[in-house]
Formats: structure tokens, sequence, C-alpha cells
């Protein structure tokens, strides 16, 4: 069969003004012979039309619009059907595909078919509300229409249950209005009445309407036909008037951190916010990629429910040289985060174009423009308001262990531990020797204080050195022991480049593993043997460097505490133990040499 040369173009033409309907669906209307649409869109999109006929018809009629828009295209026809917004939204896209399905039509011999895009209403209004959708969000519509209210009311309780940001389309109509106030209902159960909700009339349009205001007080507003009514999650707060949901971030602190809950000008910085923004944009391509710096131990990050203080904005715009002023159509149709460490000095070309350093420029530039000082000069940003209304709940975590020899916990100890935890904080058992604790606290002491005082040995998380030491066989080869509680207390918990692993093991058995970790020490024969630069991880890892035998015993802990002050000093944000040997090539006169290696490439996280 002979290829027609009828064609459907379904455009979606945004949200109403003409700066935001797209070149392509400007065209298409021009290119078309006919255009087909519901009576009011017809209307505003006139000042395109030349030449083309027009099939008009009501708000309800789609069905028999999408028929008519396939009959004319197969006739031989340039068929543009128009929906407002994204014609793949509750638009007439899918309709129109139903009918040629219906037809049995297929791609290669039928009418020739485009879906050209346009900015759906999610988008237009979150535009005007600030940045709510931000994070995963989904679109709901009330109408009840083709849909019948038991799955809207699921799906609504799903989204709502999920912490989705929730876009409500056609939320009510002079007919409908009870799904709304339903709606309200169910997503209360699960936010709070304070959760932030903004109400957008007519975006872009004549008449548009923005209104700010909380899930509680939200009915107290006009809602109707013509607005998309947003609902925030558990993150979204308000500031200066404006709806903002971070883009999810998990802040943690851990023991002895000065990073406390941080007020929101303090927040995204690396320092403050290791884990931010700056990696995202790369690590997804290049997550764990050890030869160009980065962690191979990826990070899962989850979500961080906030408790955030609600307040009411509202404001009201007219947008001039708006050239539509409608009723949208009223169908409707069914519907652990994984990143590396802060970039090492190698990937600042790439962190320079990350999402928060482009962010910041922008920031400087438009600030420089108008003579005002940044927020780094500590006058930028209202901090006290701010805190006000931007809080977010941090997860404090640190490990726990029996003691740095001891292995055994007790039933008491057990009990406590579960007991602090209770249900909504987290214990994960690690393979070193300890359980990671985090807790959703914004008092660590009263746990951290109870856990000490059951004879839990606590240190903090992140890059720190953490020293793993044997059992000395049940405390029965105890002798140097000592030496490695000074070590503890000298060491344990510093802040380091990158986390340091340094293994402590009381005789030449080394039976957990200390010739294995960055850093290995053997006691035997009353004096230590020292191992330098394991590489602890990867396919391609190796033992520690034996790099000296005998040392006398009062010498140890100043050696070993001068190579970590050194590492402090020099070596590179990131920059694992093993790497930094080898690059500084001698560590307290002890030389650097390549051990002898399978060749075998190194694989990234998640291989
Ligand atoms: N295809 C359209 C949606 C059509 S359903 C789109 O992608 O946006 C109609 C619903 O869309 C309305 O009830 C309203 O909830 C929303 N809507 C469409 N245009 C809007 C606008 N300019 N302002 C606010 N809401 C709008």
């Amino acid at each position: 069969m002979e290829r027609t040369t009828g064609k459907l173009l379904i455009v979606g033409f945004g949200p109403g003004s003409f700066e935001h309907i797209t070149k392509r669906a400007k065209e298409a209307i021009q290119e078309s012979d006919i255009v087909i649409g519901y009576n009011t869109y017809v209307d505003l999109i006139r000042g395109l039309l030349s030449e083309q006929q027009v099939v008009r018809t009501g708000m309800t009629e789609e069905v028999s619009r999408a028929q008519e828009a396939v009959r004319q295209a197969e006739a031989g026809r340039v068929v543009a059907v128009i929906s407002s917004g994204d014609a793949g939204v509750y638009g007439m896209a899918g309709l129109v595909y139903e009918v040629l399905m219906e037809r049995g039509w297929r791609r290669e011999t039928g009418v020739a078919v485009e879906i050209i895009p346009g900015i759906s209403a999610i988008n237009s209004t979150a535009s005007l509300l600030g940045a709510p959708v931000m994070h995963d969000a989904c679109t709901i519509s009330l109408s009840d229409h083709l849909t019948p209210w038991r799955v809207i009311e699921r799906r609504v309780e799903a989204a709502a249950s999920a912490d989705f940001v929730i876009a409500l389309y056609n939320p009510r109509s002079g007919r409908r209005t009870r799904q709304i106030v339903e709606t309200q209902r169910i997503v209360l159960k699960y936010r709070s009445a304070q959760t932030p909700v903004g109400i957008v009339k007519s975006a872009y349009r004549d008449r548009q309407d923005v209104v700010i205001t909380t899930l509680g007080e939200m009915l107290e507003h006009d809602i109707g036909m013509l607005t998309t009514v947003i609902i925030g999650n558990s993150a979204t707060s308000v500031y200066e008037g404006l709806m903002i949901t971070p883009r999810g971030y998990q802040r943690k602190y851990t023991l002895g951190a000065d990073v406390q809950p941080l007020r929101p000008h303090e927040r995204l910085r690396t320092e403050a916010e290791p884990w931010a923004l700056e990696t995202v944009g790369v690590t997804e391509q290049d997550a764990g990629s050890e030869e160009a710096g980065w962690d191979e131990d990826g990070e899962t990050l989850e979500r961080l429910a906030a408790d955030r203080e609600g307040s009411e904005a509202r404001r009201t715009e007219a947008v001039s040289g708006s050239w539509l002023a409608a009723e949208p159509a009223g169908h409707n149709a069914l519907r652990r985060q994984t990143v590396g460490i802060a970039p090492s000095p190698a990937k600042a070309a790439a962190a320079s174009a990350s999402p928060l350093s482009l962010a910041l420029e922008a920031l400087r530039l438009v600030d420089a423009s108008r003579g005002v000082a940044t927020a780094e000069q500590g006058q930028g940003v209202d901090g006290g308001r701010a805190a006000a209304a931007f809080r977010q709940e941090a997860i404090f975590e640190f490990t726990v262990s029996p003691g740095l020899a001891n292995k055994k916990l007790s039933a008491g100890q057990m009990m406590l531990l579960a007991e602090i935890v209770g249900d909504a904080g987290e214990l994960e058992y690690t393979p070193h020797h300890q359980f990671i604790v985090r807790l959703r606290t914004d008092d660590p002491d009263a746990a951290t204080g109870r856990l000490r005082e059951a004879g839990f040995t606590l240190a903090p998380i992140g890059d720190v050195v953490q020293i793993k030491a044997c059992d000395f066989c049940n405390m029965e080869k105890a002798e140097s022991v000592p030496y490695l509680e000074r070590l503890g207390a000298g060491l344990g918990g510093a802040k380091v480049p990158k986390e340091l692993r340094i293994g402590f093991n009381g005789c030449g058995m080394a039976c957990y593993g200390a010739v294995n970790e960055d850093i290995g020490i053997v006691y035997r024969r009353g004096k230590f043997d020292l191992f330098l630069g394991g590489k602890t991880v990867g396919r391609n890892a190796h033992a520690a460097q034996p790099v000296a035998e005998g040392i006398e015993p009062e010498a140890l802990v100043p050696t070993i505490e001068r190579i970590v002050a050194r590492f402090r000093a020099e070596g590179h944000p990131n920059e694992r133990f093993h790497k930094f040997f080898k690059r500084v090539k001698e560590l307290e006169g002890y030389r650097q040499q390549d051990l002898p290696v399978f060749a075998i490439d190194n694989a990234v996280c998640g291989d």
C-alpha cells in the first residue's frame, strides 16, 4: 500500500503565552491544512492561522476530535491537533494513537504522526512557584471523567506515602468538588498540615494567579479547572514567598564534627556537605573511577524527612503579552542514589561545571552587576529568617564497637544499642569490627553518653583514621596493647584527606589481616614490623609493602604519628593512602616500591 501524504501533527502549545510555545509548534500549526481543537484553543491560536480550515469541537468531544483528525489525515491532509501544555500529558496524543490502533495503523504504511512537545502545566506552574518539583514528583489528574475514582484515590495514597511532590491536574470543576477535599484528607495522613502547597491558576495567561499556602489551608483558596495544585514533599519549604524542594541530599554529621544542622546559606558547600552537588554531574558516568582520583566506594544517600515551618505568601501577577485566556481540556488519562565523595584536584575541571559551581557563578555575576555582597561575605542571605523557614533534619552517624581489642558484646550492650537505635534509626554491620549507628536526632549527646557509659567505644565516620586491631588471642598475648591504646588515643578519629585504616595485630600470625590495611603494624618478639600502602579494595587489591622490621616499641607511635601528619598535610583531598605513598615516594625514610601485581584492570563500584 502507498503511504498517504496525510500527516498528523499533535501539537502541545504550552501554558498559554506566545513566548512559551516552541518554534516547531508554531511551524506545525502554520504548515497544516486543517486545525482541530477545542473551541477556546482554536480561538487562542487564531493569530497563527492563515488558510487553514478549522474544526472546532466542545470540550468533552475529544474522541470525536481524534477520529476526525485521523479521517482527515487518511484523506491526505496535514492535520494539526492542538492541546494545551504537552499533548502527551492528559492531552490528545494518546487518544489519537488509540484511534489509529483501532484502525490497524502501521508506522511504515499509515499516515505519518509527529508529536510536538510542549511545556506541561507541572513545569510552567512550578516555574512560577519557585522550584517545588526539583526531586521525584508525579502528576495525578483528579478528573474521574475517564478514570474511576478508586484508582485515582489509590494513586494519591501511594504518592503521598512515598513522599513524592504531587502536581494535581484537573483538581476541581463546577460539578467535581469532592475530589480535591478527599485528596487533601489522604495526603494529610502522611504529611504535616504545614506542608507547602502552590496553587497556580492560568499560568502564563492573562488572569494568572499564584498562591502559596499550606496543605492544611489549601481549600480556603480558589481552585478550579484552570488551576494546577502542587503539593510539596516533606522537605519542601517556603523561602521569600517561593516554594523550594531541596535536591534531596541527606545531610549527615558525625561525632565531634562541627557540622550541625545547617542554615540554608550554609548548605551545599563542599566543606559542609562533601556528598553534595559537586560530584553528581560527573559520578553518574564516572563513579568510582579510581584512576581519575575518585572513590571506589559509592555512598548511598537516602531520603530525608524534614521538619519545616510553613509560611504563607500570596502573589498575583499579570503576564503582559499573554495571548491565551482559556479553559483547558477537561479530560483525563490514567498514570538510593549513589554518589562519590568530593572530587580530587584532577577533577577540578569537571567539578567547575557542576550544578553547584554553575549556580554560584550565576549568583556571583548577578550580584556583581547589582553591587550586592555575596553570601560568602556574610551579607547576601538573611540567615536568621531563612533558618526559621528552612530547617532540615539531619542524620547523626558514628561507629560503635566493644573496644579496639575487645570483640565481645554483652547482652546488656546489645539491648541498649537496640533501644537507642529504635525503629527509626539504623544499625549497619560492617567488615571493620564495628557497627555504624544512624540516628535522626538533634541531641546526639544523650545517645553517645549512654553508649559510652555502657562501655562502648565510639568513633566518627568519614575521612578519619580508623584503627582495627585483633583480639590479641583473647587478650592472652596483650603485651602490645598499651601501644595500641596510645595510637588510638592520639590518632583514632583524626581527620585525614581520605579514610585511613591502621591495622594492628599482636603477633606474627597477623590473623586479623593488618598487612592488608593502609598501614599495617605487627608486633613480633617485642618489636614492631611496619607495612605501608595496602590497596584495600578493588580487583587489583594488594597487601601493604613491608617497610621495616623490628621497630623499637617506644619509636612506634611517634613514627606512625609523623606518617599520618604528613598524609594530613600533603595528601590531596580524597587521595587514598597507597596512592599518596606512591606519589610522595618516601615516608619516614621508607621508600615506596611498586609491588609485582597481576595485570588486571581495576573495576568501578557496581561493575
Ligand atoms: N496537556 C496539558 C494538561 C491538560 S489537563 C498539560 O500538559 O499541561 C488540564 C489541566 O491542566 C488543568 O485542569 C490544569 O490543572 C492544568 N493546566 C493546563 N494549563 C494550565 C495553566 N496554564 N495554568 C495552570 N494549570 C494548567
